[in-house]
């Protein structure tokens, strides 16, 4: 199929081409003539399939047509759970519609009130914001959503994991009932069912299966490790290693990202942290210097870095399993965009092992357990068959500081374990139960 067989407008064609798109991806495919239809759609898409285009190019189509309705609120409105994710959805709207130059703008937590009422103060045709500030505006009486025709809910299961269900009715609630509604969702779990159920009028349902074509080109590793000491040895030990071009790390909480970025920053390997606290400005400036190779090493919590649209991540390292599974694929799609392929690394003691086998649950296969010569683990992941283990134990989530959680996850782990003091050098870890590897020969098996 051709992006002109989908019967989008010439501008909005010109657009896509000077983009460099030749055809449509399947997500593109299946749900842009459902949308021109008008028809509802809850669609599964991950970030990195071209959803943004799905739902921004119907929506700019809608916008070829001059609205009869008055007043100043938006014609078509994207809901995003980051603030990140949000930015990204809002340069897709500018440059799809280069050609149409609809009026939009974001409202996003964390950013001045000001820009925001001036963008409010004059009719205005795409709003994309986070639910929080959205609903803000609406309290203050900023905004009103009388006049809009498309409502997407991007990321939704996202949004409903970091407690916005409310937030969401309560602006559903505002928008005129013969409004459009998409759903864009990486999982259809029930509570995404539910939302559905509330919001969207008899849908379409498209379910695309979990980016595995991509994920193809991703080597996925699993290293076992015995607590958290092993974890920072293996992290700078792998980090040091010079084909690693760029990675990121992502570690469990904000503040663990921060701790982590300063620890390997003060041996000698530049890192930054990216997370919710950090303020908008500095969390931009962050994702500028990756992307332009200013900064090789980043460590991030999954918030953060969801919709990161980075491209030349070598490696992913996954210094905390994710709690969700689909963070898991998530994560591991910062790496091996855009044709090329990637590493990804994840880290398990045994507290992580029922995150572990969710994960293996969720993709459909179990993750190779591999060690580094050198940082063989000396405990051994105790799997229960069939997965579906108990809920990882109490790992506190900071345990960077003083001697929180050292030692408690795993009876086996210290066993001769002699690490270097400043955790660096290699420790003589002999107790592997896998194939040791010698790393630098695995970096590109390819080649
Ligand atoms: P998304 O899933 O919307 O975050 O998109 C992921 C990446 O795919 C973005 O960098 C887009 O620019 C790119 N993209 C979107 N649609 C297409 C297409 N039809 N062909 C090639 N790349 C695309």
């Amino acid at each position: 199929m051709t992006f002109e067989e989908l019967n989008l407008s010439p501008s909005v064609l010109t657009a896509v081409t000077a983009c460099g798109y030749t055809t449509p991806t399947p997500i593109q495919e299946q749900s842009i003539p459902v949308v021109m239809s008008g028809r509802d759609l809850i669609a599964t898409a991950q970030t990195g399939t071209g959803k943004t285009a799905a739902f921004i190019l119907p929506a700019l189509e809608r916008l070829t047509v001059k609205s009869t309705m008055p007043g100043k609120g938006p014609r078509v409105l994207v809901l995003a759970p980051t603030r990140e994710l949000a930015g990204q959805v809002m340069d897709a709207a500018r440059t799809y519609g280069r050609g149409l130059r609809p009026k939009c703008g974001t409202l996003l937590g964390g950013m001045p009130y000001r820009d925001q009422l001036r963008l409010l103060s004059a009719p205005v045709d795409i709003i994309v914001a986070t639910p929080g500030r959205l609903l803000d505006h609406l309290e203050r009486g900023s905004v009103r959503l009388d006049r809009l025709e498309m409502l997407v809910l991007d990321e939704a299961d996202r949004m409903l994991d970091m407690g916005f269900s409310e937030d969401m009715e309560k602006i559903v609630a505002r928008t005129p009932s013969n409004r459009q509604t998409l759903m864009f969702t990486a999982t259809m779990e029930k509570s995404v069912l539910v939302l559905a159920q509330k919001m969207l009028n008899n849908p379409q349902r498209i379910e695309l299966a979990v980016r595995t074509t991509s994920h193809a080109l991703i080597e996925q590793r699993l290293h076992v490790t015995d607590n958290l000491n092993h974890k920072k040895e293996l992290l700078r030990h792998l980090v040091s290693d010079e084909n690693l071009k760029r990675a990121i790390i992502f570690s469990a909480t904000k503040r663990d990202a921060d701790e982590l970025a300063r620890e390997l920053s003060n041996n000698g390997l530049p890192a930054a942290a990216l997370h919710g606290d950090m303020n908008q400005v500095a969390r931009n400036k962050t994702i500028e210097r990756m992307r332009r190779g200013a900064i090789r090493l980043l460590v991030a919590t999954d918030v953060a870095a969801r919709g990161l649209d980075v491209n030349g991540i070598s490696h992913v390292i996954n210094f905390d399993l994710p709690r969700f599974a689909e963070d898991y694929v998530h994560r591991i799609g910062r790496t091996g965009r855009a044709g090329a392929s990637g590493i990804a690394i994840s880290f398990v003691s045994n507290s992580e092992l029922s995150y572990l086998e969710r994960i293996e649950r969720f993709i459909g296969k179990r993750l190779p357990e591999q060690n580094v010569e050198g940082f063989a683990p000396l405990s051994v992941l105790r799997r229960v068959s069939g997965g579906g283990g108990k809920r990882p134990g109490s790992a506190k989530p900071s345990r960077f500081g003083a001697s929180a959680n050292k030692g408690k996850n795993s009876p086996t782990q210290n066993q001769g374990n002699k690490k270097t003091k400043s955790g660096f050098g290699r420790s003589t870890r002999q107790g592997s139960q896998q194939p040791v590897i010698e790393y630098r020969s695995r970096r590109n098996p390819t080649a």
